[in-house]
């Protein structure tokens, strides 16, 4: 008898689409060359989008949502990979049209997977997650476009969330004077523990923007895109640059050209889901060299599998703080 494992599979309905609790087994999966032993996966933004339905992430139905996980090989016919190695997958569209990490076993081309850095545990990797890794893409784009400590205040939104916490916790160790924008004033102490020199409330960039305002950043990452970009760039100092990865505001971009053609500033797209993989390797490396493990564990809260549903919710309504790590059972 086939071995089963628990998951979550969301199927197609005629109102829309079902996240329930099943037990699959491998020839549940999907095609791929690398079989790998979930220990861990983790929430994120697109996942809470998956699990609920309120956006149209999941394209392929019936899937396992959980765009990233990390755990061991149990089969692999990819040279790269031999069982037993430890892995850690973000994106290619895994969780949205391949069947991803809320499950026990997941099949996927290895061509997908990164070798689990060495001095991260699965359940390290997985607070880092696609959340981390994208908050370390979003610190290489600055950094490429010559961004140095010391150009002045960088501007970080969503900094309570997943993406902003670890952005802030990076920037600030690396030695920029880091600016947390935030909705939740109560999180003050908790961003000021990350590093954040200064605290800004996120309503100050809701409203629409005027082409250009006064200047007051060498640089920002944002997770909100909307009027709060908008916003942002009409305050980006002369020649700087904003790393813009998220829509946790609204997907709309209602600015105006003059930041760009006045001043310079430059408007720095980040993906994460399709990143190649030497981008990805040297994201993972600076991780491991740049990251404050006890910082990271601070940022991070772990829950069981049976709570993803609730939780999914709550990281749309912006009540996640931080990561959250989820344990996957055997
Ligand atoms: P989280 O939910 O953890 O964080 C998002 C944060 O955004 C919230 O905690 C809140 O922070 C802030 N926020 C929520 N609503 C608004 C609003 N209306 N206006 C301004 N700020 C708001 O999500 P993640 O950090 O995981 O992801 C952040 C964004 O980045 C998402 O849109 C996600 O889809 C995107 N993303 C993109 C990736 C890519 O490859 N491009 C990869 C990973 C994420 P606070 O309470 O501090 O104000």
């Amino acid at each position: 008898m086939t071995e089963t494992f628990p998951a979550y599979l969301i199927s197609k309905t005629d109102d829309g689409q079902i996240a329930e609790r099943r037990k699959l087994s491998t020839d549940d999966l999907m095609e791929g060359d690398v079989t790998v032993k979930v220990e861990y996966s983790a929430l994120n933004y697109k996942d809470g989008l998956a699990l609920t339905g309120k956006a149209p992430v999941v394209r392929r139905f019936p899937l396992v949502p959980g765009i990233d996980f990390a755990g061991e090989v149990i089969e692999s016919a990819n040279d790269r990979f031999n069982a037993g190695d430890k892995v850690v997958l973000n994106g290619f569209g895994v969780g949205e049209v391949h069947s991803g990490g809320f499950a026990g076993v997941a099949r996927v081309k290895g061509d997908w997977l990164v070798p689990l850095p060495g001095t991260f545990s699965s359940r390290q990797a997985m607070a880092i997650g696609t959340a981390g890794y994208t908050a370390m893409l979003c610190v290489m784009a600055l950094e490429s476009h010559g961004l140095t400590p010391g150009a002045g205040d960088i501007l970080v939104t969503g900094a309570a969330g997943g993406v902003g916490s670890v952005a802030v916790s990076l920037l600030a160790r690396s030695g920029y004077r880091v600016v947390a924008s935030t909705g939740r004033p109560e999180e003050q102490e908790y961003l000021t523990g990350l590093g954040a020199a200064e605290i800004v409330d996120r309503h100050e960039f809701s409203g629409k923007a005027k082409p250009l305002s006064r200047e007051r950043w060498a640089a920002a990452v944002d997770v909100a895109g909307g009027n709060t970009l908008a916003n942002v760039l009409s305050q980006v100092n002369y020649g700087g640059a904003v790393s813009a990865c998220g829509l946790a505001d609204s997907m709309e971009l209602p600015a105006s050209v003059a930041p760009f053609i006045l001043r310079g500033v430059a408007l720095l797209g980040v993906d994460s889901v399709m990143a190649p993989l030497d981008k990805r390797e040297q994201a993972w490396r600076r991780l491991e060299k740049e990251l404050d493990l006890d910082m990271l564990e601070r940022m991070t809260v772990e829950i069981g599998f049976d709570e993803l549903p609730q939780a999914g919710e709550q990281i749309l309504a912006g009540k996640i703080r931080g990561r959250t790590v989820v344990k996957i059972p055997g």
